[in-house]
């Protein structure tokens, strides 16, 4: 643990604020994104205190994009020349245009000491031998967590170009001891390692990392990981926007954030207060070394809960409890209910039959209804009718399918199938 991950609040307040300051000194001058938005806000640029930074207007995904488009092809959130930069990523485009992103070398091996965070705490050492169950492509996660696991001194595999099982085979060859790969996906592994008469709970595997969805952070999620992979489940959290801004303690309530690398706010989504301890609102981040290519109060469209300073580990960092809950966006309301997917996946997976599932969202006027159709036997329909009726006050209707019938997925789960407005 470093010194700074257990300092006290206005230690850390401080470090944050002196990073930012730096920060501000060599992004301005260049980056004509920041340097135009800054001064339209007529914000002060020296920061005094902490609660200076609530003066900065907010960094939206939307607003990047329409940067790209307008000064094309890499927009001008830029604060070095273009022969400077080294690496070229981007995000996946899922919800829309996908957005470029350049790192130069110093803000490469900032991404890299970031991922080496999420390792260490995890208990990761030079000693591992760190298997990537991934396809290497222009998403920079996997990149990156090659990037942490190299910098860490650990014998790194990448994962990509193999089927399931040919991974489950050079993990058992090798002698992997930590496996990264997103929560769904090494459910998937294991069932696949079942299907073919291999037991993944013999492999030498002992720490699993999971990024890219939630799932890690949810407990009986994280159980049935654990078990499948009789190893420790780590969650970590990042975005390509931002960089790898969360990490799972050895405590395992949740996410802490990398408070030496980033600022995090959580507003509420609609009147942007800061949220008390306790609640849950939108996580705001700004980055604190990525120069070449910086995010200032980004809107992450993360839903989080504000978990407080304190855990058992040690760390005075600032913790989110069931780490990121859900996206702004994928809440429904069903008859006054918040109901989160990330929710329902902790309730469905105590059932040890279940594999996948699926939420059909339809509307009824305003309101939106939602039903389930889940991977297992029959006979479980009306006891899962009746966990949810009790998690939720909502009947939810359930409809049990065959399994291997749902998808599966090894980068981002979509398990919201939205039907509302005859979609
Ligand atoms: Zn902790």
């Amino acid at each position: 643990m470093s010194q700074l991950e257990n300092a006290s609040r206005s230690q850390i307040e401080e470090h944050q604020l002196a990073r930012l300051q730096l920060g501000l000194s060599r992004i301005l001058p260049h980056n004509r994104f920041y340097e135009e938005k800054l001064r339209s806000h007529q914000v002060s640029i020296s920061l005094s205190s902490f609660d200076d930074l609530s003066s900065f207007p907010f960094t939206t995904k939307q607003e990047l994009v329409a940067d790209q488009e307008s000064y094309p092809l890499f927009g001008s959130n830029l604060t070095y020349p273009m022969n400077d930069y080294i690496r070229l990523h981007q995000t996946s485009g899922t919800t829309g245009r996908p957005l470029k992103i350049l790192d130069t070398q110093e803000s490469w091996d900032w991404w890299a000491e970031c991922w080496m965070s999420v390792y260490q705490s995890a208990g990761v050492t030079r000693d591992d031998i760190v298997f990537l169950a991934f396809s290497f492509g222009p998403f920079i996660g996997f990149w990156s967590a090659y990037e942490g696991a190299k910098r860490l001194g650990a014998l790194t595999v990448p994962g990509g170009g193999m089927d399931s099982l040919q991974r489950l085979r050079a993990i058992q060859e090798i002698d992997a001891t930590v496996l990264v790969c997103t929560p769904s996906y090494a459910l998937h592994l294991a069932e696949v390692a079942q299907e073919h008469g291999l037991d993944m709970r013999l492999s030498n595997v002992r720490i699993t990392i999971h990024a890219g969805e939630p799932g890690a952070s949810i407990p009986s999620t994280r159980e049935r990981i654990q078990s499948a992979w009789n190893a420790q489940t780590y969650d970590h959290a990042g975005m390509t926007e931002m960089g790898a801004f969360g990490f799972a303690c050895s405590e395992q309530q949740g996410l802490h954030v990398n408070e030496g690398e980033f600022i995090a706010e959580i507003l509420d989504p609609v009147t942007n207060q800061p949220v008390h301890e306790g609640q849950t609102g939108e996580l705001i981040l700004t980055n604190l070394g990525r120069w070449g290519n910086p995010a200032i109060r980004y809107r992450t469209g993360d839903l989080v809960r504000h978990g407080g300073y304190s855990c058992a580990c040690g760390r005075t960092f600032l913790l989110f409890p069931g780490g990121v809950l859900g996206r702004v966006d994928d809440m429904l309301i069903v008859r006054g209910v918040n109901v989160y997917p990330s929710a329902l996946a902790n309730m469905l997976h105590r059932f040890p039959e279940v594999n996948e599932f699926r939420v059909i969202v339809t509307s009824e006027g305003p309101m939106d209804e939602i039903a389930l159709q889940v991977e297992c036997p029959s006979y479980l329909k009306s006891a899962i009718e009746d966990e949810l009726h009790i998690a939720l006050n909502l009947r939810v209707p359930i409809e049990t399918v065959e399994p291997g019938t749902l998808p599966r997925f090894e980068l981002k789960a979509r398990r919201v199938e939205d039907r509302r407005n005859g979609a």
